[in-house]
């Protein structure tokens, strides 16, 4: 076995496993990751329900009494 067919299998072997761990941890993040929503968060300002709707929305009505509320900058 030649010095080269050494360092190819290496080399070979080093990104295999490489390719095993990140498709492992997508598989864990698909998973159990959190997926950011584009929606905007709502805090009522008469009875304090948050909620969300909409990101191009600019005011939204509470589900709950019917007030008009901005977005919730963070
Ligand atoms: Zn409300």
């Amino acid at each position: 076995m030649s010095f080269e067919t050494v360092i190819c299998g290496y080399v070979g072997l080093l990104l295999a496993g490489l390719v095993a761990v990140a498709w492992r941890s997508e598989q864990l993040r698909r998973r159990f990751g959190f997926t950011p929503s584009d929606d905007s968060v709502f805090r009522c300002r008469d009875c304090g329900f948050v909620y969300t709707d909409d990101s191009d929305v600019d005011r939204s009505r509470c589900p709950h009494c019917g007030k008009t509320n901005e977005a919730v900058t963070f």
